[in-house]
């Protein structure tokens, strides 16, 4: 083994939404996504598997009011879609940057991202494809870090690593 091999063969990222609205109140900041995806390429260029459950915080801070006093499980629902959303433009930064990425979800949604399987997942991250992990868990009451957790230990991640604000 040289000095220059990873440590890792494969890794679990945790992305947290607030970590894509860089200086921005809520939202996607898309310098701050392009530099987030360029960190990450520079990880999987070195060779290594890497798996993103990202998470839905800023975005759900933007609707927060209006979800306030509403049903739990509703509210919860809401937040997991707005994983989904951070899910494809997470997606879309990495095909601009040339990167081979799949995203999945826990939710169903497949007009727009295909289903959470977790065999199709390994593959993928076999193949040299980064694969992202939305709509958490897919159940209420339970957060993105929770789905990390799992996810890492459904793939055989050697490692979860948590990103959560990133200057
Ligand atoms: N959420 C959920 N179940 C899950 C994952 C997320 O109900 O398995 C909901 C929950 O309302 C949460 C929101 O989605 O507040 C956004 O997820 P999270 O707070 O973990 O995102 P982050 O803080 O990492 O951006």
């Amino acid at each position: 083994m040289s000095a220059q091999s990873p440590r890792y063969r494969r890794i679990l990222l945790k992305l947290s939404g607030e970590a894509l609205m860089g200086g921005d109140a809520y939202g996607i900041n898309r310098q701050t996504i392009a530099g987030i995806v360029s960190e990450i390429k520079a990880i999987v260029d070195l060779g290594v598997q890497v798996g993103v459950v990202i998470g839905g915080g800023n975005i759900f801070r933007g609707v927060a009011p209006a979800a306030r006093g509403m049903d739990r499980a509703q509210a919860d629902y809401m937040g997991m879609l707005a994983t989904v959303m951070n899910g494809l433009a997470l997606h879309d930064a990495m095909r601009s940057a040339g990167m081979a990425s799949r995203v999945q979800s826990a939710l169903n949604i497949e007009q727009v991202v295909e289903p959470y399987i977790r065999a199709k997942a390994i593959r993928y991250l076999e193949q040299g494809r980064t694969v992202i992990f939305s709509g958490g868990t897919g159940n209420p009451f339970f957060t993105t870090d929770t789905a990390a957790a799992l996810r890492g230990a459904e793939i055989g991640a050697e490692i979860v690593l948590k990103a959560t604000k990133v200057d």
